[in-house]
C-alpha cells in the first residue's frame, strides 16, 4: 500500500503509517503544491493525507489512479475536497473532528479579548516608542465581561467558545444554527435566535464557527454588517469565504463596526490590502489550530482514518 502526505507535517503520522508497512511518500518540503505538482505526486496513492491548502477535485483523484481508496485531511474542515467527485468515484473523505477544539476556542477567545483590549495595537504603540506617561484615555478598550456574545455555528467549536465565554466572564449567550440546541440553552442560559439577521443587533461580539458550504459563503456581507452594532466586534476563526472581506474592510474603515478579529481570510494566504492598514483589526495567519499538542493529535488522528480505511474498515472520522 502506498500512502502519500502532501506537505512536510509535525508529528507521528509518517511513523504510525510506516509502522504498518505501507510505503510512506511525503513531500519533503514545507510549502502548497501546484496543482500539477499534486497530480504527478498522489500518482499510485491508495490513500492521499492531505491539507487544507490542497484542492482534492476530480482530477487529481483521477490521476492518483484507480486503486486510490481514501482522502484524509489533516483538518475538521474539508471544504479543500470535492465531496461529489470523491462520492462518485466511491472514495472515502475523513476529517479530524474534536481534537482541535480546544486550542481553536482558545485562539478565539485570545482574539476576542485581544481586540476589545487592543492588544495587538497596544504592543505597536509600546514597540514604536510612544509610551511617554500613563493616561487616563490611553488606549480605551471595552470590556468582554457581561457582555453579549452572538455565535453563528454552535456545533463542537461554537459552543467552546459560548461556555468560556458564559463561565469565564458572564457574557450572555445568543445563538444562530440550523438544530437549536435546548440542553445548551438550559445549561448556559443560551438563547436560540432563529434568524442571524434578528441576532446581529444584538451582539457586542459575533464570532463565526460554521463550515464552509454554498450557504454559508459570504453570510457575513454588507447588509449584515450594516445589521451589527456599531461599537461591535466580529471574530472569524472558521473560514474566510464566509465573510465577505471587501465589505468588511470597508465597514471597519468607516467605524461602521467597532472592530474585528480574524485568523481566515477571503482570498487566503492574500489579505485585503486594507483591512492591513487599520487599526481595529487584529490579523493571525489562519494558526487558530497552531499548538504542538494539536497538530500531533490532527496528525495521529489522519493517520488512523487512513491504517482503518487500507484494513477494510470504516475510519472513525469519515465525513458524511
Ligand atoms: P461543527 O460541525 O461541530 O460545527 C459547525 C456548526 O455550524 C454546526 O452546529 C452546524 O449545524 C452549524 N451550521 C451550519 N450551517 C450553518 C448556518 N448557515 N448558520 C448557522 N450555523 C450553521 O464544526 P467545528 O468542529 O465546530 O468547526 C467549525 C469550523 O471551524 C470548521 O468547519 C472549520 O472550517 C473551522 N475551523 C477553523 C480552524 C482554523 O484553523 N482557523 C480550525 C478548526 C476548524
Amino acid at each position: 500500500m502506498k500512502v502519500v502526505v502532501t506537505r512536510k507535517i509535525p508529528g507521528p503520522a509518517v511513523d504510525l503509517l510506516q509502522q504498518q508497512g505501507y510505503e510512506v511518500v511525503a513531500f519533503p518540503e514545507n510549502r502548497v503544491q501546484t496543482t500539477e505538482e499534486l497530480k504527478k505526486f498522489v500518482v499510485g496513492a491508495d490513500a492521499i493525507l492531505s491539507l487544507l491548502t490542497d484542492k482534492i477535485d476530480g482530477p487529481v483523484m483521477d490521476a492518483a489512479g484507480k486503486q486510490l481508496k481514501i482522502i484524509a485531511n489533516y483538518a475538521v474542515g474539508f471544504d479543500n475536497i470535492d465531496l461529489e467527485a470523491a462520492k462518485k468515484r466511491n472514495l472515502m473523505v475523513t476529517n479530524t473532528p474534536g481534537v482541535l477544539t480546544e486550542t481553536v476556542a482558545e485562539h478565539t477567545f485570545s482574539l476576542m479579548l485581544s481586540i476589545a483590549h487592543r492588544i495587538s495595537e497596544a504592543d505597536r504603540f509600546s514597540r514604536a516608542g510612544s509610551y511617554h506617561a500613563w493616561g487616563p484615555e490611553l488606549l480605551l478598550g471595552t470590556d468582554v465581561s457581561g457582555k453579549t456574545l452572538g455565535v453563528v455555528g454552535l456545533g463542537r467549536i461554537g459552543s467552546l467558545v459560548a461556555h468560556h465565554a458564559a463561565r469565564g466572564f458572564g457574557m450572555k449567550i445568543l445563538y444562530t444554527d440550523p438544530k437549536p440546541n435546548p440542553e445548551f440553552e438550559k445549561e448556559y442560559g443560551a438563547v436560540f435566535v432563529e434568524k442571524l439577521d434578528d441576532m446581529l443587533p444584538q451582539c457586542d461580539f459575533v464570532s463565526i464557527h460554521v463550515p464552509l458550504l454554498d450557504s454559508t459563503r459570504h453570510l457575513i456581507n454588507e447588509t449584515r454588517l450594516n445589521l451589527m452594532k456599531k461599537t461591535a466586534y466580529l471574530i472569524n476563526t472558521s473560514r474566510g469565504p464566509i465573510v465577505d472581506e471587501k465589505a468588511l474592510a470597508s465597514a471597519l474603515a468607516e467605524n461602521r463596526i467597532g472592530g474585528a478579529a480574524l485568523d481566515v481570510y477571503e482570498f487566503e494566504p492574500e489579505i485585503t490590502p486594507e483591512l492591513k492598514k487599520l487599526d481595529n483589526v487584529i490579523l493571525t495567519p489562519h494558526i487558530a489550530s497552531a499548538t504542538r499538542e494539536t497538530r500531533d493529535k490532527m496528525a495521529e488522528m489522519a493517520a488512523q482514518n487512513i491504517i482503518d480505511a487500507l484494513e477494510g474498515k470504516t475510519p472513525p472520522n469519515l465525513v458524511k
